[in-house]
């Protein structure tokens, strides 16, 4: 018999779920409207209201509703091309810059954390990132060697005879180590960052679409469903949940389903064999899985895409919980308590950036990565509004190119992942 399928609200939303603000009157004009209460738009609310400019954040759902508080809380600040990748299109001047900015953002995140008093329960873990063949092992070695050395970053191979002493399986042949990604309660995280905002005196409008955004003289129309407000700049940082609000955004971004399943609450001892470092776990497929121990050591996190398009089909809940015994035997037949998706935002190019379009200012495109990212950006985004030189950064990119969506959807990524899926199980038959 079949499993009934678990809940599909997120697990985090058991201790922070995304709430109704209480409704305010929508202001006719504003110095700056943010479009989105995530990251990227609270991040950018923070700083722009704190010197001083009314600040108004427009947001379809309830603040916080979008990725920001579904994710898998891993702070991996990651970057999808190589840095190879990133010398050939930028040179090595530009590709070092974009590497070490990625370091500034994640220690930029454990500052903003700690100087904001968030409880959102983040540890800087380290992470473990699994090889499946040999050769990828070599790769990752020699990536953990360099980025120790170019960086300072401490991070190490693993050889496969010490992958136990991190995480409790023989499913990989080494892996490597960095040690400045750790992880956090993703929606505690987005609560506490509304918070700050509303203290810096951003009003935060709930239940809000946007519906359509105009240029006019002086700045910009910005209609809602509950009313048109005037507003001198405009900041959009809806990212995987763009909607017909912004059809010009929507057709450069490829929304994807990301998914995560929580294991029922384990036994301590089974936690400790399978976890004995509590770092968070990546494992670089062409369809990749991440995962971690809840933030109370109590069970499992365990994410990776899902090719669905509408509704919650029970497929890709059990091929995740196949991954998860693949790697986990022990854990084979366990009871999820949790399965629950969100969207990520790809684009052509997968880098993050900030950028302008009909004098509009853009934070997006995190493609997975957010949780560094999207804060980052969003920050970005207002410092360089406000004329500060903190808002230079290496990520001001050109808009990102259209890509062929029909309707907001991406038809053709279940063919994507399908292809991507047979690379993967090719290659681990082959090293059986
Ligand atoms: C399941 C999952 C796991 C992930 N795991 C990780 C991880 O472990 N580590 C990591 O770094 N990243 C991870 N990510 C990615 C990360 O969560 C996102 O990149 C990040 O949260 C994006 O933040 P954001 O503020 O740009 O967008 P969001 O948090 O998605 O917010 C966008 C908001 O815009 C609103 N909106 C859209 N259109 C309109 C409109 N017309 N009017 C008003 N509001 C609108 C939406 O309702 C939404 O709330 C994961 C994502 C998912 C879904």
């Amino acid at each position: 018999m079949t499993a009934p399928l678990p809940e599909s609200a997120p697990y985090w939303w058991e201790a922070a779920r995304p709430a109704p603000l209480p409704e305010l009157p929508l202001p006719e004009t504003a110095d700056v409207v943010i479009v989105g209460a995530g990251y990227a738009g609270l991040g950018a609310a923070i700083p722009l209201a704190r010197a001083g400019r009314s600040v108004v954040v427009l947001e379809a759902r309830d603040p916080g509703f979008g990725a920001s508080s579904r994710n898998g809380g891993i702070t991996s600040g990651n970057l999808r091309p190589s840095l190879d990748e990133l010398k050939a299109r930028f040179g090595e001047t530009g590709a070092i810059a974009i590497e070490a900015e990625s370091k500034a953002a994640r220690e930029d995140l454990w500052r903003f954390i700690e100087e904001e008093q968030i409880d959102c329960d983040f540890a800087l873990t380290g992470r473990f990132s699994g090889a499946l063949t040999p050769e990828l092992y070599e790769v990752k070695a020699r990536a953990a060697e360099a980025l120790a050395k170019r960086l300072g970053i401490e991070s190490f191979p693993v050889p496969k005879d010490e992958v136990r002493n991190h995480i409790g399986t023989d499913f990989y042949c080494g892996g490597e180590v960095r040690m400045d990604i750790g992880g956090l309660h993703p929606a505690k995280l987005v609560a506490g960052m509304i918070r700050v905002a509303l203290a810096a005196g951003a009003q935060i409008h709930g239940q809000t679409p946007v519906t359509a955004m105009a240029p006019q003289a002086g700045g910009h129309l910005v209609e809602t469903a509950r009313g048109t407000i005037r507003a001198r700049e405009v900041v959009v940082c809806t990212n995987g949940y763009t909607d017909k609000g912004d059809p010009w955004l929507r057709q450069r971004l490829v929304a994807v389903r990301s998914r995560i399943i929580a294991t029922e609450p384990l036994a301590p001892e089974v936690m400790e064999r399978l976890f004995p470092t509590r770092m968070m776990m990546s494992d670089a497929r062409k369809l990749s899985y991440y995962y971690r121990p809840s933030p109370d050591f109590t069970r499992v996190l365990f994410g990776g895409r899902d090719s669905t398009l509408a509704g919650e089909p029970a497929g890709p809940t059990r091929h995740l919980a196949r991954q998860l015994a693949m790697i986990f035997p022990e854990l084979d037949g366990v009871r999820l308590t949790h399965s629950w998706q969100g969207h990520v935002a790809m684009n052509r190019d997968m880098l993050p950036r900030v950028f302008d379009h009909q004098g509009r200012h853009y934070a997006t495109g995190f493609c997975g990565s957010g949780v560094v990212w999207a804060r980052w950006a969003g920050q970005k985004a207002a410092l360089a509004l406000l004329g500060e030189t903190g808002g230079d950064t290496s990520f001001r990119f050109r808009p990102p190119k259209l890509v062929p969506v029909l309707g907001g959807k991406a038809w053709f990524m279940p063919g994507v992942f399908a292809w991507y899926g047979a690379q993967d199980r090719k290659m681990l038959k082959g090293r059986t």
